[in-house]
């Protein structure tokens, strides 16, 4: 080891779902959108004028902060956009998890959240799900420098009730709870009308799965008033232009088009609740999902056998061999075509 490197911050980084080159693969492993962004996101790009991109952008994304807070009727002092969820929860981790007390968040979850805590030195403590993948709020009923969880849990989908989720906020009242509702769209309920009775609530969303935008990178946070402007502080202290004009112009367009947001959302449930029927046909468990994914399990193949085999036939869902998750697959929502062609292959792998 060379001298400087002692002094380096050295982290084992968040790994993402394979983006793979080739053409023709169904793509069922980083539950992205199987739809387009709305029209007016499509006009948007057309339209752009890229004499724009000499300037630099509108560094608070006064339009997009706009739209946003209309949409979900909260003052545009209360919200925060980001360069996808990823960059809001960073910020927020930064901003909000900055005590010597650990942080908490369960033992099944989104696996980016121990990495953050470890970039930026956070102590963190995980609390382990019960056997329904379900969160017991008694386990969060400890002195903790704050909390985040994604409702609906990931990668699990199972989706938390209001109630249960506002006796944990009720409960920690000296620290930031932080709900990710990066699959709310899909079924579950916000707890966005919470905010009218916490101040130490921020709620995460993001653009990325039920709006189609994955690649364009929006995400945002909405919270009480004193929250946002910490954040933002926080965000004109790293970088000040961290999303850029022409994401800015369509994130707009994505939250005005409701109808189209509603179309694509309702049919992937719809999709979702015919994937749930075929698996159990299969003969595979899962707990009750209400995102855009189902966790899955057989009795009689091993996960890592059945996602080979898959991805052998061009089929790619996520898998983790990791201690807990090693008999599970996640398998994105698609389109019901690429749904029935997923089918077949596993009605062939399971007949083998
Ligand atoms: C996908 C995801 C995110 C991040 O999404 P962005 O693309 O960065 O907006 C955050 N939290 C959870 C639980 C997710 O699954």
């Amino acid at each position: 080891m060379r001298n400087w490197e002692s002094n380096v911050r050295r982290v084992v980084p968040y790994v993402p779902g394979e983006q793979p080159k080739d053409n023709g693969i169904i793509k069922l492993n980083t539950n992205e959108n199987p739809y387009p962004p709305a029209d007016g996101v499509i006009k948007a790009l057309k339209d752009y004028d890229a004499d724009n991109l000499r300037l630099y952008p509108d560094p608070s994304s006064e339009e997009l902060v706009k739209a946003l807070a209309e949409r979900y009727t909260v003052k545009p002092s209360q919200v925060f956009v980001g360069v996808g969820s990823d960059d809001v929860i960073s910020m927020a981790f930064m901003t909000f998890f900055n005590s010597n007390k650990p942080i908490i968040f369960p033992d099944i979850t989104y696996s980016f959240y121990d990495v953050w805590a470890k970039v930026y030195n956070i102590p963190y403590k995980t609390k382990p799900l019960d056997e329904n993948f379900r969160i017991n709020p008694d386990d969060y009923n400890c002195e903790n420098g704050g909390i985040i969880f994604p409702n609906p849990n990931a990668p699990t989908g199972v989706c938390e009730s209001l109630d249960k989720i506002e006796s944990i906020i009720k409960a920690n009242p000296d620290v930031i709870v932080m709900i990710d509702e990066a699959y709310i769209d899909f079924g579950g309920v916000s707890c966005i009308p919470l905010l009218k009775k916490y101040d130490n609530l921020l709620v995460i969303q993001t653009f990325s799965k039920s709006r189609s935008l994955a690649g364009a990178r929006i995400g945002f946070a909405i919270g009480n008033e004193m929250l946002i402007k910490y954040l933002n502080d926080v965000k004109f202290s790293v970088n000040s232009y961290t999303m850029n004009s022409l994401t800015q112009k369509i994130g707009v367009e994505a939250v005005k088009d409701e109808s189209y947001f509603k179309k694509i959302v309702n049919k992937i449930i719809q999709t979702r609740e015919r994937t749930k029927i075929k698996l159990k046909e299969l003969g595979f468990t899962f707990p009750d999902s209400k995102s855009n994914f189902i966790f899955a399990s057989h009795p009689n193949k091993p996960a890592s056998e059945i996602f080979e085999e898959l991805k052998r036939r061009k089929i790619f869902v996520r898998y983790w061999d990791k201690p807990m998750l090693n008999n599970y697959l996640r398998i994105t929502i698609g389109t019901d075509k690429e749904m029935d062609i997923f089918f077949e292959a596993l009605e062939d792998i399971l007949r083998n």
